[in-house]
This record gives structure tokens, C-alpha cells and sequence, in this order.
């Protein structure tokens, strides 16, 4: 069975639309199981009614013809239950309805399964026998299986039509794809896709600009492949037999004009750019011989894959450098990365579009210290067809549309001036203190990477860097900066913020963060190899960042350092240990440099527990709510599929903050929030009650939570706080929150995420 969906799921992938991937399926359906016929309905979303879209077995001309409410029949009942209905005797059935159009008056039994997409029914597949029986459990799993994996076709051959449909139709169709608010904001620019090299999959659509010229670039790729296999070919020959070596010959053959490589220039010629054109010869052919039953046929498919692969590679050589990136850049990506954002100009770059990750990824945390509206987690785009096309990015509500019309376009610069007025307004507050109408004083620091989010801090009135994520400037070089280049970075932020502290933490990189020069592979990124488990195993890279940061302080006296990921107290204290190394090293050579207050990250439920521990050997705590809220519900912060599930509201997490700042303070040791919640106004006015001494945030809320602090007394967010902790689901806490905030008069302040 396994097999037998394999190469339905094949065949479906490379028909060439919808209609035909869809015949495909029943007449494989129908063959491998021995059915009387199969069939497939879907919902038709403007009528809402089940269309019937394929058969085979029934009347052809029933095709299209035939519409069923979504209640009405066997087939109904499949879709508005949402689950297999089996049966051996289908008229038997109350729900049971005869539909002469189909020709189905013989049929005896019915299997029906609905076809299932993010919990949206698409539509209706069942098979139908004429002698009475009752299909079997594997039948069953099968019919599932096939039509969960024809539910992601659907949702893709849907997204796709949708913008083949505005390249027909121009400006006027309103489309629009929905994704995750993932920095606010809103841009209009020009889609530029990246893609990871060498991946024919990954590589868009573009039109050949010049069809001469695109074949010219073919044809040395593949000269230079040729050469590479004909020197491996000799350099085998001695050791190869006659027959082997007429493997290379045939890897030669196939990259004759006349076979695989007349197809690709067909395509040049019909306005597909190389290496689009080279991708889709080579998954037609992949498909073909993976669907083979001959095993050996079906492992030449691999062969073809690498050779296009390496021909690929020769093309990227010469056509990635030569890319032109129009005025207003919006850089679309399957999983785009920080590194990523490195490759655009700032000044260009204009807006942001992942199709995985959540807010909670860093690209959207760094997206957001940047000021770039962001979608993420917008899966359904066909992201590789959007490459040159305008879009408009909603970053406040997580929507895409792409070549919008002028009346959108209109409504949105609409947004765009609401949007500066309100952040003029609260401008005002830049040099009043953050404190309560009762006194109370919070101070609000600023969360960091790059340099360009320093002026944008001060200018909000931040008092220091509660976090200045290191990393970045890591991920904005081609190999790890010297200790000199370091102290220079270092420098300048201490400098700014001084005599205010600032807040360094030592390199965090692994989950989603990689360094280009410097790959990890983990199965499982977030709970492998990451932050301080990485400068532990490596003294190198660790000793050389602390010595920076501590000759870069010296004078000033305004730095922290921070340790991320922190687990256990012996991570803690090798730690130490390396600091001192590296200060009495620092010191005996000749620089005046105080020992800085240390400080641990809590962002894993260890580190809650082992709260006062922590706080009994270091000056201060910071909590990391991103990452603790991600481990204590289990939640992936990157994944889209759960980023539903992702609360830091939720009362598991509440719970945990509230512990970790009595057992910080019972310990006298300062505690303080840097992850997203404390630039969420609600969320901040809970940490304060909460007893939390400091919190740091982006620099895009500084203002409203400051604005949201000077609105309310102690007493009035403990009240809210005491409220909240009785609470015991995330969606209850969220709209108490709601209400709160508007009784309190705060709700215009809602923070920009
Ligand atoms: C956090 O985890 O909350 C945090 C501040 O660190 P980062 O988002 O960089 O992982
Ligand atoms: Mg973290």
C-alpha cells in the first residue's frame, strides 16, 4: 500500500493542473484497490456547495454537472461530520440519496473520507463496489492517508491559481494571503525571492529576459558538468570495467541537445529563465522514473536529480552575483533567516515575508528592533511565483496581497499615516519618567542588535540595553569577527548608552539562529547545541568575546554580561570561571577594566526551578519569556503550525514568571523580563506587578509601554495581576486582559505586536 501511495502522490505532483491531478488519483484509486468507481467532490466556496470534480467508474459527463448542498447524501454527511463513513450497504442508510445524473444505481457499499486541510474540509473522496461488502481497515487507512496528502495538493493548486489568476486578470482581483503578524507595519515594494543555492526545488519562476542568452549560460553549465564527469571518468578508468564506466556515457547522453537538454531550451524559448526551465525538466523526469516498478529504473531518477543539481550549481555561479534588486525591496523566503536581511540593503529593504516561523522567531524579533513590517507564517503563498511581483505587506494583521490595486494601495498609505500621527504623539514621552501615578519607577531598557537601533533607543527615552542580542553582528560577517573588530562594535554601544548600563549577552546562536561559516546540524535545533552550550565547548570563541567586551568597557564601566540558555549551576559557573580567566588576563595586560555584574538568562523550566540557585552565584537574572514560554508549553516559537498554541499569557507561564522573581528577591538579586512580553503593555504592567525591577524590550515599544505604566497605579496592576492569577486558560487571561485595558483607558497603546 505504502508503495502504491508513493507513486499516486508522484504522479499527482507532476500532472500538469488541478483537472488532471485529480483524474490521476481516481484511476489509481480505482485500479489499486478494485473498486466499482471512485470519486471526488469539492467544496465550492462561492456557492458552498460540493461539487463533484472527479470520477471514475460513474458518467464522465457528470463531471462539473453534479452539486450537492453540503448536507445533502452520503457525501455530505462525510463532509459536515468531518470523518470516514463505511458502509456495506449504502441505501440502507437514512442519509442515503440517489443521484441518477452519476449513474450510480448499482452500487452497493460506500467509503467516503473527507479531505482535510488546517481543519477546513476541502471536499469529498470515496469509493464505491458494486458487490456488497464492506471495505477493510487497510482500505480505510489508505483512503486516508491519499486524501490528507491530496489536501496539501488542493491548498497549493489553490494558492497557485489564485496568482495565476491576477497575472490574468491585472490589478483588479483582490488577493490576498493570510499569514501571522510578524513586525508591524505596512510596505509596498517589489517581491524578491531568495532561495537556498543549489536546490532546484527552491528556485522561482522569472521570465528569461534574454532567451540567447539563457541558452548560451545552459550550455556552459553543462560543458562544465561534462568536463567534471569526464575527469572523474578517467580518473576511474583504471579501477571501472567496461560497463560501469558506460554509466558516465549515459550521464553524458542525457545532456544532449536532442534529449534533456532540447527540452530545456524549449522552455527558454517559451519565457521560463534557465534555471527554472532546467527545474522543470528535471522533476519531470524524476517523477517519471520514480514511478517506475523497476528498481533500478526508479534509482536513475536520483542520477538525474544530481545532475541537475550540479548544473544548477554552475548556473547559480555566474547568475547569482548578477542580480539587480529593484528600489523597494520586500524579500519573500520559505524560512527566511537573520542572516538573510544582511543580503538587502537597509535602505532598499522594505518589508518582509516568511512562509514558516512565527512572531516569535528571531527574523521577526530582529525585523521588529529593525522597524521592517513582516509577515510570517504565511504557508499557502506560492512564494516562487511572486518573484517580481508587487506586493502590499499588512504587518499589523499578517496579510499579503500581491499586485494590489490603487484603491488598496490608497487605503493602506491611509494606515501608513494613522500609524505615524499616534507614534508622534507619544513622542512626548520620550524624557518623562516611566513611572506609575502612584510613583512607582520601572525602568525600561532597550533590546539590541545592530547599531542602527541605538539612536532609534535613545530618541525613545530607553534608560540602557537590557539585552543586546551579540549574535547579530556575528551573522552580518562571512566568518567570526576578530577580538579587535568585537571591542570596536562593543565600544560604540557602551559609549551611547553610557552611563546607563548596558546588557551583553554572550554569543547565543543554534535554533534559528545559524552563522553562515559556522553550520550546526541538529535534528532538533532548539534542544540541541545551542547558546552557552556552544561557547562552553568552545573556550576559543567564548574567551575572545568576553576579552572584547571588557577592553571595550574600560573607562566607561557601564557593562554587563548575560549568559544565555543557561541549564545548570556548573554552566554557570564554568562560566565564571572563563570570565575571571579573561579579566585577570585583560588586567595584568594593562587595561583598567572593572569586574562587570553577570547575569543568567532564565528561558528553560531548569532554570525556574533552579531559580535561587542561579541567583545565589550572579548579579542579577534576566528571563528570557520567548524562549521559557517555548519550552514550558512545548511550543516550537518557530513552527507556524502551533504558533496558535504559543501564549505567553497562558497561566503556566504566568505562574513560572511569578516564581522566579520571588526566588530572585529572596536572594536580593535584581530580576529583570527581556523577552517580547515586556514590550507587550499589558504583559509589562502584569511584570511590574508582578515585582520585576527592570524591563527591556524593542525600541518600537518603549513608548506605549511607557505611556501604558504612567497611565495606571501599583495598585491598580497588582489588582489586575491578583485577577489574572486565578485564571487557568490563555484564552480567558487574553480577553480579561482585553477588558482591563480598555476600562483602564490603555487599549490605543496595544503594543506593536
Ligand atoms: C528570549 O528567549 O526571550 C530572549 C530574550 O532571547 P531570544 O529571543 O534572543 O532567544
Ligand atoms: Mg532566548
Amino acid at each position: 500500500m505504502l508503495g502504491t501511495l508513493r507513486s499516486i502522490v508522484q504522479e499527482v505532483d507532476a500532472a500538469k493542473d488541478l483537472k488532471a491531478a485529480l483524474g490521476v488519483v481516481v484511476k489509481r484509486v480505482q485500479n489499486s484497490l478494485e473498486t466499482s468507481a471512485c470519486a471526488i467532490y469539492l467544496l465550492d466556496p462561492e456557492t458552498n456547495q460540493l461539487v463533484l470534480r472527479a470520477v471514475d467508474g460513474l458518467k464522465i459527463d457528470a463531471i462539473d454537472n453534479v452539486r450537492l448542498q453540503t448536507s445533502q447524501g452520503l457525501v455530505g454527511q462525510v463532509h459536515t461530520r468531518a470523518e470516514p463513513l463505511n458502509l456495506e450497504y449504502a441505501a440502507e442508510h437514512k442519509k442515503f440519496q440517489y443521484f441518477p445524473e452519476t449513474g450510480e444505481e448499482a452500487f452497493s457499499s460506500f467509503l467516503g473520507v473527507p479531505i482535510v486541510h488546517h481543519r477546513s474540509v476541502l471536499g469529498v473522496m470515496l469509493v464505491q463496489s458494486m458487490e456488497r461488502r464492506r471495505f477493510d481497515e487497510e482500505v480505510e487507512a489508505f483512503m486516508i492517508t491519499l486524501a490528507s496528502q491530496l489536501a496539501v495538493v488542493l491548498a497549493h493548486a489553490k494558492a497557485t491559481g489564485t496568482i495565476q489568476e491576477i497575472s490574468r486578470q491585472g490589478a483588479d482581483a483582490l488577493v490576498r494571503f493570510d499569514g501571522a503578524a510578524g513586525a508591524p507595519g505596512v510596505a509596498i515594494g517589489k517581491a524578491v525571492v531568495v532561495f537556498p543555492l543549489a536546490d532546484l526545488d527552491a528556485v522561482p519562476d522569472r521570465p528569461a529576459r534574454d532567451h540567447d542568452y539563457e541558452i548560451e549560460l545552459f550550455h556552459a553549465a553543462v560543458d562544465r558538468v561534462r568536463r567534471d564527469i569526464e575527469a572523474a571518468s578517467s580518473k576511474f578508468s583504471s579501477k571501472l570495467g567496461v560497463e560501469e564506466r558506460g554509466l558516465f556515457d549515459v550521464y553524458l547522453n542525457i545532456l544532449n541537445d536532442n534529449a534533456l537538454g532540447g527540452e530545456v531550451m524549449q522552455k527558454i524559448r517559451a519565457g521560463q529563465w534557465v534555471q527554472g526551465a532546467l527545474r522543470d525538466v528535471i522533476s519531470e523526469h524524476v517523477s517519471v522514473f520514480e514511478m517506475m516498478d523497476d528498481e533500478y529504473l526508479r534509482e536513475r531518477a536520483t542520477d538525474i536529480r544530481d545532475l541537475g543539481r550540479r548544473i544548477l550549481s554552475y548556473l547559480q555561479d555566474v547568475q547569482h552575483e548578477v542580480r539587480e534588486l529593484p528600489e523597494q525591496v520586500v524579500l519573500v523566503g520559505e524560512e527566511l533567516t537573520p542572516a538573510n536581511l544582511a543580503e538587502v540593503p537597509r535602505d532598499r529593504l522594505v518589508g518582509l515575508i516568511s512562509l514558516r516561523g512565527s512572531k516569535n522567531s528571531h527574523v521577526a524579533i530582529l525585523a521588529r528592533a529593525m522597524e521592517i513590517p513582516t509577515v510570517v507564517g504565511a504557508s499557502d503563498i506560492p512564494y516562487r511565483q511572486l518573484e517580481g511581483l508587487e506586493v502590499i505587506i499588512d504587518g499589523y494583521q499578517g496579510k499579503v496581497f500581491p499586485s494590489p490595486s490603487q484603491e488598496l494601495r490608497a487605503r493602506f498609505n491611509e494606515v501608513v499615516a494613522e500609524e505615524k500621527a499616534m507614534v508622534s504623539g507619544l513622542e512626548a514621552l520620550s524624557d518623562l519618567p516611566s513611572e506609575t501615578l502612584d510613583k512607582h519607577r520601572i525602568p525600561l531598557r532597550v533590546n539590541t542588535g545592530l547599531l542602527s537601533d541605538v539612536a532609534r533607543s535613545i530618541q525613545r527615552g530607553a534608560e540602557g540595553v537590557g539585552l543586546y542580542r551579540t549574535e547579530v553582528p556575528f551573522m552580518m560577517t562571512d566568518r567570526f569577527p576578530s577580538e579587535n573588530q568585537q571591542e570596536e562594535v562593543y565600544r560604540q554601544h557602551l559609549e551611547a548608552f553610557a552611563p546607563n548600563p548596558v546588557t551583553m549577552r554572550t554569543l547565543d546562536v543554534g535554533g534559528d539562529k545559524e552563522l553562515p561559516y559556522f553550520p550546526i546540524n541538529d535534528a532538533n535545533p532548539f534542544l540541541g547545541w545551542r547558546g552557552i552550550r556552544i561557547t562552553l565547548d568552545h573556550p576559543e570563541i567564548f574567551l575572545v568575546q568576553i576579552r572584547a567586551m571588557l577592553k571595550a568597557s574600560e573607562g566607561l564601566d557601564n557593562l554587563r554580561i548575560m549568559l544565555p540558555m543557561i541549564t545548570s549551576v556548573t554552566e554557570v559557573e564554568e562560566a565564571l570561571h572563563h570570565i575571571h580567566q579573561a579579566y585577570q588576563e585583560i588586567r595584568e595586560e594593562g587595561y583598567d577594566v572593572i569586574m562587570p555584574a553577570v547575569g543568567v538568562m532564565i528561558e528553560v523550566p531548569a532554570a525556574v526551578y533552579q531559580a535561587r540557585e542561579l541567583a545565589q552565584r550572579v548579579d542579577f537574572l534576566s528571563v528570557g519569556s520567548n524562549d521559557l514560554t517555548q519550552y514550558l508549553l512545548a511550543v516550537d516559537r518557530n513552527n507556524s503550525f502551533v504558533a496558535d498554541l504559543y501564549h505567553s499569557h497562558h497561566p503556566a507561564v504566568l505562574k513560572a514568571l511569578k516564581s522566579v522573581v520571588n526566588k530572585a528577591h529572596l536572594e536580593n538579586t535584581p530580576v529583570s523580563v527581556c523577552g517580547e512580553l515586556a514590550g507587550d503593555p499589558c504583559g509589562a504592567l502584569l511584570l511590574m506587578a508582578m515585582g520585576y525591577d527592570e524591563l527591556s524590550m524593542s525600541a518600537s515599544n518603549i513608548l506605549r509601554v511607557k505611556s501604558a505604566v504612567r497611565h495606571v497605579t501599583l495598585k491598580q496592576a497588582k489588582q489586575l495581576l491578583e485577577e489574572v492569577m486565578l485564571i487557568d486558560t490563555a484564552g480567558l487571561v487574553e480577553s480579561h486582559l482585553n477588558a482591563a485595558i480598555k476600562e483602564l483607558g490603555i487599549e490605543h497603546m496595544e503594543a506593536s505586536l
